[in-house]
């Protein structure tokens, strides 16, 4: 790690679950649950839209941060359905997850939409959590780096140095996303390092040194050591094991022993 300390930052995607009452419930047990985890961590939850107001609230105190699981890229306005940086700030966020797998393969966003996404919430000032992956059939063809390299730069296109100061990178591989599969510690570390190699090239070695790059892809209570003690990897962006508090505790507890 050199000169350069890497926080680890564990976040929770909730995706499409929860109602107002199991939301502000789980919030509750992992903030009550990272209290002495916080101060040496970054925690994350990112429940739906409607509970995000409920969510920071039920948070209280806490510093487990809230972020959103998506966002517009356009300001306030004639967009229906949408909804906008600004909004998700007044509700008290000050994360975004952008180019997430299902966001990409099910709702058809592009890298050119994500980069839009990626400037406008930092324009904003707030941190962008931005995923990256291959699927199966690109990895069995070995075309892994080819993909990474490919959606770094058309979500990064335009984003300077300065901007980059809140940018998380998530390397989810698409084929260990909700199914159960996990990659390898030695699969996970090898994109990392590919990434953070990349980020060198495209900005500088300082910038790649201080990126944050989480893994995500069923990452378990049981299988978050192991992940979390590899080289190049400073966190975990966790789908389904952040549905349960006891789960997903045991996993902020896991990078607090990896940070030890
Ligand atoms: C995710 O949704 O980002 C994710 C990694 O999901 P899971 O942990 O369920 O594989």
């Amino acid at each position: 790690m050199g000169d350069f300390m890497r926080r680890f930052l564990v976040a929770g995607n909730w995706k499409m679950n929860t109602v107002e009452a199991t939301a502000t419930a789980l919030a509750k047990e992992v903030a009550a649950g990272c209290e002495q985890a916080t101060s040496l961590v970054d925690v994350l939850v990112c429940p739906p839209f409607p509970y995000l107001a409920a969510v920071k609230s039920a948070l209280g105190t806490s510093k487990v941060a809230l972020g959103a699981q998506n966002v517009c890229h356009e300001p306030a306005g004639a967009f229906t359905g949408e909804t906008a940086v600004e909004m998700v700030v007044d509700c008290g966020c000050t994360s975004v997850i952008l180019g997430h797998s299902e966001r990409r393969h099910l709702f058809d966003e592009s890298d050119a939409v994500i980069q839009k996404k990626i400037a406008a919430v930092r324009g904003k000032g707030l941190q962008a959590v931005f995923c990256v992956g291959e699927q199966l059939s690109e990895r069995d063809s070995g075309q892994t780096e080819l993909v990474l390299d490919r959606q770094m730069q058309g979500g990064l296109e335009g984003i300077d140095e300065a901007a980059m100061a809140d940018v998380v990178i998530a390397y989810e591989p698409v084929w260990a996303i909700g199914t159960g599969k996990t990659a390898t510690p030695e699969q996970a570390q090898a994109a990392h390092a590919h990434l953070r190699k990349w980020l060198e090239s495209r900005y500088n070695s300082a910038l790649a040194q201080s990126t944050r790059i989480l893994y995500g892809g069923s990452v378990k209570a049981d299988n978050a050591l192991t992940l979390l003690r590899q080289e190049d990897i400073d966190g975990a962006l966790v789908g389904g094991a952040s549905l349960k508090s006891k789960d997903f505790l045991a996993i902020v507890q896991a990078a607090v022993e990896a940070a030890n």
